[in-house]
């Protein structure tokens, strides 16, 4: 392939290019394989949050069976809620507890508020909020969460509110129990806080119940990004539906080994380019010296040792076919006057076009060659004696009958030729004889010529 593009070889950009294929591909799949594998890793961690979410909080808010318990215990009250508190409300996580028969608060407790505006509050009324979860409490029987919403004192706050009974068919409804904490400090064990340096920003959300809007719970994000690629999930326990989104922080672009491959691939192709294109450029070299080996750099016919290889080759062949061959010299006729008279220059000239001439009147399959000096050599194959004799006579005569153009005037050129067959012997042979017929013809008067053999 010897075409080129902008000086790079067809060969080597063919090559480049695939090289750059192969290459994306690689790191296509390095990057398709290392996304899905972080997406399964990703959901998995969100699971396991999500689980330490519920876990974290359903421990906090189991307070409220043990208040429940003390009630049915305490037959409809907690005697001594003063002593018995403090041992409840053992961390700091735990706002306030209470109890709150028929849903009216009789009795609460905090480690360090005053909770005393709490005392006679309906817990079903409409003014509070939380009331849809106290009746969601009463008709379900179950615990339910409200919240977070923002207490009197400026912070969020996430109450869990249980219905207690005062038999064990639990259909005697007493009052409910409530078990306050702060939020988000409630959620620490789940460890929310630690996700940037697992590489991930986090957003906690859920639909407020109350006024049906997204409400941000929790984040680490650095601007409220909704829109980029995340994996979200959403968390259920007891009543509430959050939804927890995951964003991974680093990327397939910040991944120092896929930006190392990227490069490595551009070096490879760029590399394969060169070396092709170094490639291309020798089999060039070799051609243009193999040209050189084989030619006269004066007439651009081939020389005498590609001549002799040429011909014993075809020589084989024309054997085994039975043909007759012939070897001709031709030399020109006092050609050092040539030179003498009117420069080496145009003795060159001249010589150039003998060859041009020569080879004008020969058939494709006979070889030219410069025999060196002013001499020419050509192999005739496949051709009977008469027929021999005419090319040899048709090359004299379109030498001589055209004088050649010397720089300011013009020159009569003439050759003398011997003429021998080439049949098995050596070619040495053939040419001696050829070469002995010359003489004779040189020998005879020139601008002849002699057949031998
Ligand atoms: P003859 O008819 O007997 O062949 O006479 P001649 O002068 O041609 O023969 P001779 O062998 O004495 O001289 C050949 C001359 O050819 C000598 C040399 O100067 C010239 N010659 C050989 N090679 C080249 C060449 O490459 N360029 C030029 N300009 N002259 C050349
Ligand atoms: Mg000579
Ligand atoms: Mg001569």
């Amino acid at each position: 392939m010897n075409k080129t593009f902008y000086g790079f070889s067809v060969k080597a950009i063919i090559l480049c290019v695939l090289s750059l294929i192969l290459c994306t591909f690689m790191v296509i799949a390095v990057v398709v394989t290392r996304s899905e594998y972080e997406r399964l890793y990703t959901e998995n961690f969100l699971a396991e949050k999500g689980m330490r979410i519920d876990d974290t909080l359903s421990r906090f808010f189991f307070k409220t069976e043990v208040l429940s318990a003390l009630v049915y215990y305490g037959d409809g009250d907690i005697v001594g809620f003063e002593t018995v508190a403090p041992i409840i409300v053992d961390h700091p996580v735990i706002t306030n507890i209470l109890i709150a028969p028929n849903g009216k608060v009789s009795k609460a407790y905090s480690a360090y508020d005053d909770v005393s505006y709490l005392i006679g509050m309906n817990l079903f009324s409409e003014e509070h909020y939380g009331y849809r979860e106290a009746r969601m409490a009463y008709e379900t029987g179950e615990l339910v969460m409200s919240g977070p919403f923002m207490s009197p004192y400026g912070h969020l706050v996430l109450k869990g509110i249980l219905p207690t009974y005062m038999d064990l068919a639990r259909e005697d409804f007493w009052g409910l129990v409530a078990v306050s904490l702060h939020f988000p400090n409630a959620l620490a064990n789940a460890e929310l806080d630690r996700l940037r340096t697992q590489g991930y920003e986090y957003l906690l959300w859920r639909f407020d119940p109350y006024t049906g809007e997204r409400q941000t719970l929790s984040h680490n994000m650095d601007y409220a990004d909704y829109y980029s690629s995340y994996i979200e999930k959403p968390i259920r326990f007891m009543n509430a539906e959050w939804y927890l989104r995951l964003k991974a922080i680093y990327t397939w672009y910040t991944d120092i080994e896929i930006i190392a491959l990227i490069f490595s691939g551009l070096f490879i192709s760029a590399l394969v380019l060169f070396i092709a294109q170094n490639n291309y450029r020798l089999k060039q070299t070799k051609a243009e010296l193999d040209r050189l080996a084989k030619t006269d750099p004066l007439t651009g016919i081939y020389n005498r040792r590609s001549f002799i290889e040429l011909a014993q080759k075809d020589s084989a062949r024309a054997r085994r076919n039975n043909e007759t061959a012939y070897i001709a010299i031709v030399d020109a006729d006092h050609f050092k006057k040539v030179n003498d008279t009117h420069g080496h220059l145009v003795g060159d000239k001249v010589l150039v076009e003998l060859a041009t001439r020569m080879q004008n009147a020969l058939r494709p399959h006979d070889i030219l060659a410069r025999y060196g000096g002013e001499e020419f050599i050509i192999y005739l194959p496949n051709l009977s004696r008469d027929m021999a004799e005419g090319v040899a006579e048709r090359i004299r005569a379109i030498i001589q009958d055209t004088p050649f153009d010397a720089i300011d005037c013009t020159l009569p050129v003439t050759v003398s030729m011997g003429v021998a067959p080439y049949s098995s012997d050596s070619i040495e042979k053939a040419i001696k004889q050829a070469d002995d017929a010359l003489y004779n013809a040189k020998e005879g008067g020139r601008n002849q010529v002699i057949f031998t053999g």
